[in-house]
């Protein structure tokens, strides 16, 4: 069975063929700049060099059809008729609380989707062009939607409620969401099966560190709190994004800087996080360079991320009564050993030690904790869309 793996943007679209029958993408790519000058295709075919094709993409459904091109291409496709493609699985951000797991994408479907813009009107209405566009080249092939929300819907209220008016959570759905969710749900399942443990009877805390972050509590499999909040602007600092503030601070610095709600918002997701701090860029590389340099802002910017984080640990260790793993994923987690170590120094007390040489590693699965702490710390590098491709299957298999 082959199944195509879209992920969705506004202006962009990534993609992967999977052949679930051995688990293996066949080709993947990126459409960029689409109804922008400068559109272009990138495209590898898996042991092939990537190509790339510079052409007018005006719409998603103009770079659908280019990914079904370059998929049916005689040197670097993949397919020899679109017949061979069973079904398309898709990334979106938000499900709200519609949907607790995957479905099979129909008009009802697609107009709950719609009644979510309003709670991700950044990423929600571009999942779901993407969505359309397939429908519009592809009408009767089946299509199913992994949301981002999803694995969080798990979560007790206790921890997804905000102290506003109670009124707000009902008028708006005002609360904690959550996001990463696919992404959290492969790498605590693939940390229980490396270290050979049904995840029923594990308490994991998963760090997903990339340019946007999250840390979520696992317990026995089941997400029971997370750090992202009602947007993916809360939790520990990010490339740009602030994570958590003293919440009067919007106000404060908009009414001191004369800024706009929009600029406001601006400021909290583009301009803070990491790059606010350092000042120097928000790609974890350049800070941790600019550190070593000795530039005292950087220093300052990477100490602040590793409490930060160190404090969601303890926080979740203590939501779940204990924790027995905790797993570093994503482009920082699963290669900033700088970043592992300072977030595990002076979490000896609670079980959690890392051993040195092991840490070392970049970008694979590895246990890094010391034999002989009590709590295992490992390395899984994430992959969303493997989970988006085994649902796919799953629903229309
Ligand atoms: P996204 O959230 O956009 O998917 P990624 O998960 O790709 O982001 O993570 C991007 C971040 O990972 C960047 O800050 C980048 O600097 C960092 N990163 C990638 N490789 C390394 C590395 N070798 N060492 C330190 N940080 C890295």
């Amino acid at each position: 069975m082959k199944v195509l793996v879209i992920n969705c943007g506004s202006s962009s679209l990534k993609y992967q063929l999977f052949d679930m029958d051995r688990e293996k993408v066949l080709a993947k790519g990126l459409v960029e700049r689409i109804g922008i000058e400068g559109s272009r295709i990138k495209h590898t075919k898996t042991g092939l060099e990537a190509v790339v094709t510079e052409t007018p993409i005006p719409h998603h459904k103009a770079g659908i059809k280019l990914v079904l091109d370059a998929l049916l291409d005689e040197k670097h496709g993949v397919l020899s008729s679109l017949d061979e493609l069973t079904a398309v699985g898709h990334r979106v951000v938000h499900a709200g609380e519609k949907f607790a797991t995957s479905v099979k994408l129909d008009a009802k479907v697609m107009d709950a989707l719609k009644e979510c813009i309003p709670l991700a009107p950044l990423h929600n209405p571009a999942n779901i062009m993407g969505i359309e566009a397939v429908s519009e080249v592809l009408p009767k092939i089946p299509q199913v939607g992994v949301f981002d929300t999803a694995f969080h819907q798990t979560m007790p209220s206790t921890a997804f409620i905000y102290a506003l008016p109670y009124e707000y959570y009902e008028k708006y759905g005002v609360r904690r969401y959550g996001f990463h969710g696919t992404s959290h749900y492969y790498v605590a399942h693939r940390a229980a099966e490396i270290l050979g443990r049904a995840i029923e009877k594990l308490k994991i805390v998963t760090c997903h560190l990339g340019n946007g972050s999250s840390i979520t509590a696992v317990d026995g499999g089941k997400s029971v709190d997370t750090s992202m909040g009602f947007t993916p602007l809360a939790g520990v600092p990010m490339g740009t994004r602030c994570g958590d503030i003293d919440p009067a601070l919007v106000t404060f610095v908009a009414e001191a800087e004369k800024l706009s709600f929009q600029e406001a918002d601006a400021l909290l997701n583009k301009k803070s996080g990491m790059l606010g701090l350092s000042g120097v860029s928000s790609d974890l590389r350049d800070i941790e360079e600019a550190a070593g340099r000795g530039e005292l802002r950087s220093k300052l910017a990477l100490q602040a991320l590793a409490y930060a984080i160190k404090k969601y640990i303890g926080a979740y260790a203590a939501a779940m009564g204990g924790v027995d793993v905790v797993v570093f994923t994503a482009g920082v987690g699963e290669n900033s050993a700088t970043v592992r170590a300072a977030v595990c120094q002076g979490l000896e007390f609670m079980g959690i030690e890392l051993d040195n040489a092991r840490n070392a590693v970049h970008s694979q699965e590895a246990v890094i904790s010391a034999d002989s702490a009590k709590v295992k710390v490992l390395v899984v590098p994430t992959d969303e869309e493997l989970v988006i491709a085994r649902d796919t299957k799953r629903l229309v298999g």
